[in-house]
């Protein structure tokens, strides 16, 4: 097989399943190209000793980049007048490491919690933001978490709660900043969000029954993650606007709707839909809309969170041994120094499928059906493809003296807010690489370190 088969068989080189920055090299290698430089992952494996996680920020700023250049591109060839602004969602990555180049290319925040707003706080008062940002403040508003909200609106930041029930209505009333209002819709869409009542949000009736709200900014919602059909979509949106046209009457100051997160990420390699082609779609059913209700166009806020985040990361997991399977569609057991149950908790959770390649012998012909297990002695620590096992080259195959290293690609986002220390297991170490330059983010943890968590 040629070298372009291999790629073609690991779905490498393709930018509409996020792996153009990936290639092979002449010793069936995996690489990562960024611009001219180019990074070898089997021997970051081998020196940082996997498993470990790599970052690759240039990804998310080319990925958020592309996002704001397509939104604004679009709104001026059919004069849309309204703005385009991008909140990311921190609950879907709180590192530091993501959230700085994210802010630094011109996203501003949503948060959820008074924890995640305590970050925000640490930023604005380090002054690592330009001082325009907007943070947009979802989730339930417990005492600590308003008492910031002031706080920070007192020290200038621009910071929108919304309100989500009406208690918050009434506990924000007397606000002098900005405030945004959840809306619970009747339309569900095919997504990861399988409970059939919502309890974010309130009814359109519910908006409409409080009348004038102070300072009411922007109309939000959120449908779920990881949408399938970029129908759902556009049906959402218009049962919003229907909404948006009923509140703007009693609310003129009402300008801005917030569409939420739920981009779908292509993590098994199959064909969803394109961000242009969506975004098209939203611009136009805002700007028809807003034209036959004689309406100035409203600012449109998107949330998408793993879209931008989950393709710049990856997790390398060393093969440390195997195991015979007598009945089973896969032949092995592939033992990995690692975990998906910790590691990779959207596995075992909502039963996250990724795609998963190998490190090195990409270029091997023969191969087995596996299933991978992880290091705990849990027995729903393991992981198979949709089809019920995972494709990779045969162990024997590798010369004395060879590991085997496996990676698992798009893990950046939500893992590693959810990872675990199940059998008091260390997480992985976390490398960037950056302008051809290789950092240690985050050591794997010592157990010294994993015991402390544990009052020992
Ligand atoms: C979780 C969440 C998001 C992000 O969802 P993605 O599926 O990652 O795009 C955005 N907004 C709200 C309110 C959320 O709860």
């Amino acid at each position: 097989m040629e070298k372009n088969e291999f790629k073609k068989f690991w779905k490498l080189g393709k930018k509409e399943f996020n792996t153009h920055h990936f290639d092979i090299n002449n010793d069936g290698e995996l690489i990562i190209r960024e611009g001219n430089y180019q990074y070898n992952v089997y021997d970051l494996a081998r020196k940082f000793d996997a498993s470990i996680k790599i970052y690759l920020p240039f990804i998310v700023e080319e990925r958020l980049s592309n996002l704001i250049n397509v939104f604004n591109k679009n709104m001026k060839q059919i004069g849309y007048r309204g703005k385009y602004i991008y909140h990311f969602p921190m609950k879907v990555n709180q590192n530091k490491e993501f959230v700085l180049p994210l802010v630094a290319e011109g996203a501003h925040l949503e948060v959820t919690s008074a924890n995640e707003l305590w970050v925000v706080k640490k930023m604005w008062e380090g002054e690592n933001f330009h001082s325009k940002i907007r943070v947009l403040c979802n989730g339930p508003k417990s005492a600590q978490y308003l008492k910031l909200i002031q706080h920070l609106h007192d020290n200038n930041l621009t910071i929108t709660p919304v309100i989500e029930t009406l208690d918050e209505a009434d506990l924000l009333k007397d606000f002098k900043g900005e405030v945004g209002i959840r809306l619970n819709m009747e339309v569900k869409v095919n997504s990861h969000w399988d409970k059939k009542i919502d309890r974010f949000g309130l009814l359109p009736d519910e908006i409409l029954d409080l009348g004038k709200i102070r300072n009411l900014k922007i109309l939000h919602y959120h449908l779920g993650s990881q949408i399938i059909e970029d129908g759902g979509m556009i049906a959402a949106l218009k049962e919003a606007f229907k909404t948006y046209i009923a509140l703007r009457r009693l609310n003129p100051s009402l300008d801005t709707i917030d569409i939420g997160g739920g981009f779908a990420v292509p993590y098994q390699k199959k064909k969803l839909y394109g961000v242009e082609p969506v975004v098209k779609r939203i611009i136009k059913t805002l700007y028809d809309l807003s034209k036959k209700h004689g309406v100035p166009h409203p600012n449109i806020i998107t949330e998408w969170g793993q879209y931008i985040v989950a393709p710049s990361q990856l997790t390398v997991f060393k093969v440390i041994g195997s195991k015979n399977i007598v009945k089973g569609v896969a032949k092995k057991w592939y033992l990995i120094d690692g975990s998906f149950m910790n590691d990779l908790l959207d596995t075992w959770a909502i039963h996250q499928k990724w795609h998963v390649i190998p490190v090195n012998h990409l270029n091997y012909k023969k191969k087995e059906r596996v299933w991978i297990g992880g290091l705990t002695c849990d027995s729903d620590d393991k992981y198979a493809d949709a089809d019920g096992y995972v494709t990779l080259p045969r162990l024997e195959d590798l010369q004395a003296g060879e590991d085997m290293y496996i990676a698992v690609l798009d893990t950046g986002a939500y893992q590693d807010g959810f990872a675990m220390h199940h059998c008091l297991l260390s997480s992985p170490a976390k490398i960037v690489l950056q302008n051809g330059l290789v950092t240690v983010a985050r050591k794997r943890e010592s157990p010294e370190e994993i015991g402390k968590l544990f009052g020992w």
